[in-house]
Parts: structure tokens; sequence; C-alpha cells
């Protein structure tokens, strides 16, 4: 036998029962969708890229979403809602919806969040029109106006990725909807006030809020960083200073609340380096 043929899918990459830091809306369990289209150098889960596992790992589909049915009827009392996490979760298309369907069903009491990299514009269509998720928390890793650079932020997806990323925005931007839509950047190294001010431009033309605009710390996590991935950020973004836990919030508030917040009068030297 082969390699490929003991190779099967697995939805499922693993549960965390509950997390008090995953949703500010209280306490939910989080659920790891296996498998992603994107190669983030830096990737947080390179543990779940992969779609597959060996034969020999697991029982059987049917086993490993009972994971997350056996978790959540222990723990559902104590949690708040349930987010579909990754890895990305879109990419099992109806499964995903499934399985929102089924929290909706069986644990009415309970939202569902979903993060999601933006490549299955179809797939949240779906969710957004079945009313199967309260809330979506959209990754845009780098300016979706430049689409070389998001390409390549991503681990090098080839164009019609960075498009549906594209779509994704258009689509969370323009829905009419109670639920609660989170887009989220990676302060990678390099990126700097002005890109991520770049970043905010594109998403405010679509309709974005400043305020729906989050920002996330860099973390040396993933495996394919390297130097020289570092030297290519440099070259890119022309530096290479990994942005601090609490610039990286600055700059948040800053981006939420307008720039005129932004300690422009008790900090004019500091303000003019960050923001150019
Ligand atoms: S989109 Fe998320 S899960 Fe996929 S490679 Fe990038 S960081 Fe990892």
């Amino acid at each position: 036998m082969s390699g490929n043929e003991r190779k099967i899918l697995k939805p499922v990459g693993g549960v965390i029962p509950y997390s008090a830091l995953e949703w500010k809306g209280g306490g939910c369990m989080v659920v790891f969708f296996r498998g992603c289209n994107f190669r983030c150098p830096w990737c947080h889960n390179p543990a779940l890229l992969s779609f597959t596992v060996d034969q020999d790992e697991q029982l059987g589909l049917a086993h490993d979403l009972d994971l997350i049915w056996g978790e959540l009827a222990r723990v559902n009392e104590w949690v708040d809602g349930v987010v579909l996490s990754g890895g990305e979760p879109t990419l099992w298309g109806d499964l995903c919806a499934k399985v929102a369907l089924k929290i909706r069903e069986e644990f009415p009491g309970l939202k569902v969040l979903l993060d999601t990299n933006g490549s299955r514009p179809d797939v949240l269509k779906v969710l957004l029109r079945d009313q199967l998720v309260d809330g979506i928390r959209m990754d845009v890793k780098a300016d979706p106006a430049n689409p070389g650079e998001f390409s390549w932020v991503c681990g090098g997806i080839d164009g019609e990725l960075v498009r549906n990323v594209r779509n994704s925005i258009d689509l969370l931007a323009s829905w009419d909807w109670e639920g609660e839509v989170v887009f989220r950047t990676t302060v990678l190294p390099g990126y700097n006030y002005a890109y991520l001010r770049r970043i905010l431009s594109y998403l405010e033309k679509r309709g974005v809020s400043p305020t729906q605009f989050y920002l996330n710390p860099f973390r040396f996590t993933g495996v394919r960083i390297s130097r020289s991935w570092l030297d290519d950020c440099h070259r890119r973004w022309g530096s290479s200073a990994v942005a601090t836990e609490a610039q990286v919030r600055e700059w948040e508030w800053a981006l939420q609340k307008g720039e005129s917040a932004f300690s422009k009068a008790s900090h004019p030297e500091e303000y003019s380096k960050r923001v150019g």
C-alpha cells in the first residue's frame, strides 16, 4: 500500500472544550478544522494544514465529528458559544454548514462564531443566508489592493484566492444582519502604522467601519519562518522590526478611533515617526 492510500480525510483537528480568551462575548468551545489553502509562514497551527491523517491515527469520519458533540454535551452549560476555527473551516463546505446547523438545533442557546481566511465567499454566503452563524472574524493578512503582495504574505497563493478574499470582504461588508463581523490583521515584521492604515483604507472603501478592524501581534510560531523570510519582509516594508504588543494595541486603538486620538499632542515626534 502506498503512503497516499494510507491517508484519509479527517475534518476535526482538535477541540478546546473551554476558552475564556477566544471570544470577547464570553466563554466558548473552539473546534479546529483541519486543512488550509494558504501557507502563511507564521501559521500558528501548522499541524492542521493537511486535510488528511494516517489511516492508523483515527477511526472514521463519524467518530471524528463525535469529538465535537461529546465535548459540547459535557460543557454546553458553561460556554456561551462555539468558535469554528482551524485550519480553514469553510473548505469543508457543506460539512461546516451542517456542524453549525446541528449546534443551532441541539444547543439553541449557544452562539456560533466563525474564523476564516475569506477564501470561500460561496460558503460564507450560505452560512449568512441560512443564519447559521452569529459572528464572523475574517483575516485580512495584507493589503488586498495589492494582489502580488497579498499572495506573497500568504505563502504564494494564486490570484483566484486573492480575488475570493476581496469578494468575501465585499460580501461581509454589505450583508444586512444582526451578527458581528470583524476583520483582523496580524502585524508582520516590517508592517508599520502607515501600511496598516492602507489596509483599513481598503476596507473602509468597501463600507467597513474602523471599529470592525482589529490587529494581532506577530508571534514567532511558524515553522516556515526563516532568516531569508525576515529579510524579504525587510525589503518589502522597509523594516524587519517586530511591533511590540503595546505598539500593536496603540495602533489598533488609533486606527479604530482616528489618528487625532493617537497621542499626537503629547508625543508629536513618535506620532510622525510611526504614521510617517
Ligand atoms: S490562513 Fe490561517 S490556518 Fe491557513 S496557513 Fe494562514 S495562518 Fe495558517
